[in-house]
């Protein structure tokens, strides 16, 4: 690690997939001082590979990297991981319906020492895994599970980082989610009018009956997702009045119960979009069981996917090239 923040990094290869060795008084042992991106790779029908706005993770990682007192990586760098590991493991990049190379950029502290500190030696690395299609053909709408108990991050923390720690800090709620029969958790900014804030690893979106669209807007304690982002845009392009702002639960209850807001979705790599069913909160179910997924729902979903997968017009050069 070098004075300016950017790592001075070296030693970059390709290896066999396996165990890395670490000193037990590595720094992210004990201080969680990891940061870490998802991304896929899809296969196009000509054989090529290609990812998703790739420049908006390597600007993520460097963001949480600034947050967590990591260096920086620049992204010439972390494109080139991507395109050696991808390269190099060509064979286990499906093909079929939906599926992808899910790949998993990190950076950890490595440096053996006890005290308190930033670390001055870190390893960056890159795994891949084959992922299926994530709803294994039909999309159904999932419930959730609203957190009381448990938030994310506060102001000022790490939220907004894609660090570790705020995964650790979302499996209680995750756990209590599944012990109620949800599939994914709500966390609300208690502090603020329990303002809606994410899933435990989706952003979240609100379609109402005149065709608007509100997300919730990036307070310092969500992540910024990069589905987030591309769902904003492609809203904007078709005409659609998107708005980033502060959304309640009660506006959400409300919403719902008047038929105000007419469909909800949650978004992020893994899943791309998932339409939300029924929100439970302890034992109060907001919307209705058995819903079928919304229209602009379902419509958004598969142009953003046709755009990675490469069959809808990537008009916005979100797509590059791996191999
Ligand atoms: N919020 C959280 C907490 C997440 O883990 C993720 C997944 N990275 C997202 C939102 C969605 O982000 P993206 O669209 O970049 O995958």
């Amino acid at each position: 690690v070098d004075p300016s923040g950017v790592g001075g990094w070296h030693d970059a290869r390709v290896e066999p997939y396996g165990p890395i060795a670490l000193d037990p008084a590595a720094g992210v042992l004990h201080y969680g001082q990891e940061i870490f991106e998802g991304m896929k790779a899809y296969r196009h029908a000509d054989g090529s590979v290609w990812t998703f706005r790739a420049d908006a993770n390597a600007a993520r990682l460097n963001r949480s990297a600034i947050r967590l007192a990591l260096p920086q990586l620049p992204e010439e760098l972390f494109l080139e991981s991507l395109r050696q590991l991808v390269a190099a493991d060509q064979e286990w990049i499906p093909s079929g319906d939906g599926e992808s190379l899910y790949l998993r950029p990190f950076m950890i502290a490595t440096e053996a020492f006890l005290g308190v500190r930033p670390a001055r030696e870190v390893s960056y690395r890159v795994i891949a895994s084959p992922a299926g299609n994530y709803f294994g053909g039909e999309v159904k709408p999932v419930d959730i599970w609203v957190s009381r108990n448990y938030a994310r991050a506060g102001r000022g923390g790490t939220g907004a980082a894609k660090a570790g720690g705020n995964y650790a800090s979302s499996l209680a709620a995750q756990l209590e989610a599944e012990a109620h029969g949800c599939k994914q958790v709500l966390f609300l900014d208690q502090f603020n009018d329990n303002a809606v804030e994410e899933l435990g690893g989706m952003n979240v979106f609100f379609v109402f009956r005149d065709g608007s669209i509100v997300t919730p807007a990036l307070s310092g304690t969500i992540l910024e997702g990069i589905t987030r982002s591309s769902i904003i845009q492609l809203g904007r392009d078709r005409g659609l009045e998107v708005t980033e702002r502060k959304i309640t639960l009660d506006e959400w209850r409300d919403g719902v119960a008047s038929g105000e807001i007419t469909e909800v979705f949650a978004c992020g790599t893994a899943a791309v979009i998932t339409p939300i069913g029924r929100l439970r909160d302890g034992d109060e179910f907001i919307g209705a069981e058995g819903a079928a997924p919304g229209e602009l729902t379902m419509s958004i979903r598969s142009e953003l996917l046709g755009i990675q997968t490469g069959v809808v017009e990537d008009t916005h050069g979100w797509l590059t090239r791996l191999v």
